[in-house]
């Protein structure tokens, strides 16, 4: 069993991926060619977005619009604890101090209330300025952007939707990528719209920030790229990883995400009353990046992690350390709060295999050893 089964998907549509690699391998065009933009075009019409601009990755694209914004030394940027590292790497990145903030015990993703009191603490103290606001969509899950809205417009605070994992959920029909003032995707091979590669996306409503952000992706350019207007960065989705994502959009449109929410319902039906199941809120709906369950203390879960490995059962721990303990930001001012949420997810989450072409009889096979060893404890 694979953790998440990229050849069974490669499989399935082998024929329409080869033949739109082949053409881009006969063409030639394997920078800026014609499938990059199609492929812009499609992902900006089923976000609901008007502007969408790839590059290189979901790391580059957030830093992308962090030096669009203009974000530098003496600003604040507000991120979750519990994340990939890359959602702070980009603030410090850019000089800029990232204020990690705890998350919300049923979600994981960024607590509201914290925030406000976060943000609140740093113009009290008055020695940097709050700028941005970057939620991620754990795990496939919209953030709780209602209220991170009203947060930002008291506070005059800039959103950035950090979308690497969220890409296809959405809040009542508002799909994700679209929230905020600018939101960004990854293309990593196993996020929800995975590439052959690194790839990454950014959406955005705002013209003169989609303007600029296609000046900064390519050298700064202002006419073409040999006319240089600012300092940008090399940061460009290859032709051939857009024909294959074009492909990909479709299957993922047409069957995938509905099938990463079967076996959702799948799992949870079968372990709500075993283990803590993945909590969804009215209205919103996840693509899934992960299906994570919640034990009752750290032992209990590394025990089930031996055990499913034991039964050829892979699973992952998303994630085992928070944010404000990672080396990288051992010398940062780590705004004073316990983050208790964070502490304990990191010891307690268990992310189990996902994806579209899971079977329900290998769903069943996984519940069934978990079934099985909760009964031994
Ligand atoms: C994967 C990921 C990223 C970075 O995407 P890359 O394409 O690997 O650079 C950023 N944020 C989150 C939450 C992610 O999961």
């Amino acid at each position: 069993m694979d953790f998440r089964d990229l050849k069974a998907q490669y499989q399935k549509y082998k024929q329409e991926i080869d033949s739109a690699i082949n053409e881009v391998v006969t063409s030639a065009n394997y920078i800026s060619g014609k499938q990059v933009s199609e492929l812009e075009d499609e992902l900006a019409d089923f976000v609901g977005v008007k502007h969408c601009i790839s590059c290189a990755n979901g790391t580059e694209a957030m830093t992308l619009v962090m030096m669009a914004w203009d974000i530098k030394e003496g600003d604040a940027v507000f991120v979750p604890d519990f994340t990939f590292f890359s959602t702070g790497e980009v603030v410090s990145f850019k000089g800029a101090t990232p204020i990690f903030v705890d998350v919300d015990r049923g979600t994981f993703n960024i607590d509201t209330g914290k925030l406000e009191t976060a943000i609140l603490k740093v113009l009290e103290e008055g020695k940097l300025t709050p700028k941005v606001i970057i939620p991620v969509d754990l795990f496939g899950l919209p953030a709780d952007f209602p209220e991170i809205e009203r947060i930002a417009k008291k506070y005059n605070l800039l959103i950035l939707e950090d979308g690497a994992q969220g890409f296809g959920g959405n809040i009542n029909g508002k799909r994700a990528c679209s929230f905020g003032d600018a939101a960004t995707t990854s293309f990593f091979p196993a996020k929800p719209l995975g590439c052959y590669g690194d790839g990454g996306a950014i959406f955005t409503d705002d013209d003169e920030l989609a303007r600029l952000l296609k000046s900064l992706r390519v050298h700064g350019k202002g006419e073409d790229k040999y006319d240089n207007v600012r300092i940008g960065v090399n940061s460009r989705l290859d032709t051939i990883q857009a024909a294959v994502l074009k492909v990909k959009l479709k299957a993922f449109i047409n069957h995938e995400l509905e099938d990463v929410n079967r076996v959702y319902q799948l799992y949870s039906a079968r372990l709500k009353d075993i283990v803590e199941t993945p909590f969804i809120p009215e209205g919103y709906y996840s693509s899934f990046a992960q299906y994570t369950i919640k034990l009752k203390n750290k032992e209990q879960r590394d025990g089930l992690q031996a055990n499913l490995k034991e039964n050829g059962i892979p699973s992952m721990v998303y994630y085992v350390k928070p944010m404000h303990k990672q080396g990288a930001f051992s010398d940062l001012y780590i705004y004073e709060d316990d983050f208790e949420v964070t502490n304990e997810l990191c010891k307690t989450v268990l992310s189990l295999p996902m994806h579209p072409y899971l079977t329900d009889e290998e769903v069943k096979k996984v519940c069934n050893a978990i079934i099985n060893y909760r009964n031994g404890i």
